[in-house]
């Protein structure tokens, strides 16, 4: 069951969502040579209690890796594509990039976020995956529009992405976010039709989140149990949005 939020409850999950987004954007200033993905979860864990919010992620039961994941953050670099976790033992080099996903529960609303944030300079390639995979989220969000439907979302992805000659990773959709971190319907990021088209509708809340590589999309799950990996070793890119289908268009909700 698809559950539709009324405008209160929008503005809710608006207020999760900015301060998601507020998470991400100190991480930006966190990300540097030298640092490691514990300094990024430590500064995300001090910023969601600081916000009278709670992580999203720590503790949350995975069903596949047969136990809860244990921290407020997902830090994956480079190959990694999602689900990595923070360790001072990661340290990240110039050229690198790093996603951050950050989910936070604040007043009975969950917000999910994400983001890729290269290491100093980075090459120009990986500058291209980048960004194709930032605006394929952007031309998602433009279908949040109440009568077009999920495949309008995720065809939106696809062609941007294929059609840069990106690959989209299938194991890994997007989601319903309300009250519960994940919700129906599942938002994959091409059109899979083992997934019911649903109709959009006003009050639906959607997590967009495309995640692309630059090599082959087959991934693998490493042994610590969560961490997703390129098979080929390539780079993958992850973008996030939370967004309301609402009268007046769409709406982001996970930002500042
Ligand atoms: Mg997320
Ligand atoms: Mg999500």
């Amino acid at each position: 069951m698809i559950v539709r939020k009324s405008p209160m409850e929008i503005e809710r999950m608006r207020a999760s969502g900015r301060l998601v987004a507020r998470v991400l954007a100190s991480l930006h200033d966190a990300v540097r040579p030298g640092a490691t993905t514990m300094d990024l979860e430590r500064r995300a864990r001090r910023m969601i209690r600081s916000g009278g919010a709670t992580a999203a992620f720590k503790g949350y039961y995975v069903p596949a890796a047969r136990k809860k994941f244990p921290a407020a953050l997902c830090t994956s670099v480079n190959d990694e594509v999602v689900h990595g976790i923070p360790s001072r033992r990661r340290v990240l080099r110039e050229g690198d990039i790093v996603k951050v996903d950050c989910g936070v529960l604040l007043d009975g609303y969950y917000g999910d976020s994400a983001t890729t944030i290269p290491v100093g300079r980075i090459s120009a390639e990986t500058e291209r995956l980048l960004r194709v995979t930032r605006e394929s989220l952007d031309l998602a969000v433009e279908e949040m529009v109440d009568g077009r439907r999920l495949f309008d979302v995720s065809g939106a992805v696809q062609r941007h992405v294929e059609g840069n000659g990106f690959s989209i990773v299938k194991e890994f959709v997007g989601h319903g976010i309300g009250r519960k971190l994940h919700e129906e319907p599942q938002v994959p990021n091409h059109v899979d039709p083992k997934i019911r088209n649903v109709r959009l509708r006003t009050g639906m809340v959607l997590a967009i989140e495309p995640m692309v590589v630059a090599g082959d999309p087959g991934t693998r799950i490493l042994r610590d149990r969560f961490t997703a990996v390129t098979r080929d070793g390539s780079n993958a890119a992850h973008f996030e949005h939370c967004v309301a289908v609402t009268e007046n268009g769409p709406r982001l909700l996970t930002v500042a």
